[in-house]
């Protein structure tokens, strides 16, 4: 008897990104941890990408200390730089021709438009408040450019965003989202004016590219995940799920940060802790 064909659900294929511009602290070993946790929990994959774009702010010697504190912490990983994959490269440095593919896609369906704003062009043009994480929320001045008219002047690409929309999503953690695009967040870079691909982009087309069913990551990165939305719909792909981790907090409530020098990995693990003592401090499953 012919038997109607069964739904399979894809491979769970998770992420860790962490971008080399600093020792990596425990707040990035938490986020983490709950991202290896959520591999095996699916019986699935993780993935290692060094998120290396942008060659003002990282250092080589960060991506060497990136590897060794990760599995001094425990964290293992079925593909990455270091052991390879089938969806190599995993150094973000090398994966240029993805991002300029994404640009070119975004480009042809119109979603993106040239803009030569400086910063302080923006900050004195805003008059409303910040977006929901505090970016400036853009307020549109190069929406109407055309490309043939930026001249010789240096430009940002960015993404129109669809003004009043709700963007909703189910985080798998924190459950319902909502944000409003125009008022949570505006038009964003997607392309930076020196020629580096935006976080927003690279990130999209990465994950895309490198299979991800789910991406976790801190809360900070939650209105992020409403502007990645819209472009995976502006690129035609269907996005990953989302599982967003609470912050770590300091003693004085502060969010943690790489400049946190005394909790980064290095300086704990010189302390003589050990990973497992550090995990039971933050009630982390092992
Ligand atoms: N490299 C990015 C970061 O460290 C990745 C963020 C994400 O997980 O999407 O902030």
């Amino acid at each position: 008897m012919h038997q109607p064909p069964i739904a399979v659900a894809p491979k769970y294929r998770g992420r860790l990104a962490p971008s080399p511009t600093g020792y990596l602290h425990l707040g990035h070993a938490r986020t983490f941890w709950f991202a290896q946790q959520r591999a095996k929990q699916f019986g699935g994959e993780l993935i290692l990408r060094n998120d290396d774009l942008d060659s003002t702010r990282y250092q080589m010697e960060f991506v060497d200390a990136m590897l060794e504190d990760l599995r001094w912490f425990g964290f293992d990983w079925s593909e990455g730089p270091d052991v390879g994959g089938s969806f190599a490269p995993y150094n973000q440095s090398e994966r240029m021709s993805f991002y300029q593919a994404a640009l070119e896609r975004l480009r042809a369906g119109n979603f993106i438009y040239p803009c030569t704003c400086s910063r302080k062009d923006i900050q004195q043009a805003v008059t409303a408040p910040h977006a929901a994480d505090d970016e400036v929320v853009y307020p549109g001045t190069c929406r109407r450019n055309l490309k043939s008219e930026t001249g010789d002047r240096k430009f940002s690409w960015r993404f129109r965003v669809p003004d009043g929309e709700t963007i909703a999503f189910a985080d798998e953690n924190l459950g319902e989202q909502k944000f409003i695009a125009g008022k949570d967040f505006g038009d964003f870079v997607v392309w930076r004016n020196d020629g580096v691909p935006a976080y927003q982009l690279s990130c999209v087309a990465d994950d895309a590219a490198m299979q991800i069913t789910e991406v976790v990551r801190g809360a900070d990165l939650l209105v992020s995940t409403a502007r990645q939305i819209l472009m995976y719909r502006a690129l035609g792909l269907p996005p990953p799920r989302f599982f967003h981790c609470e912050l770590m907090l300091d003693d004085k409530g502060e969010r943690l940060a790489k400049r946190h020098d005394a909790l980064s990995l290095r300086q704990l693990s010189g302390q003589g802790k050990t990973p497992a003592e550090l995990r039971l401090a933050w009630g982390a499953p092992d």
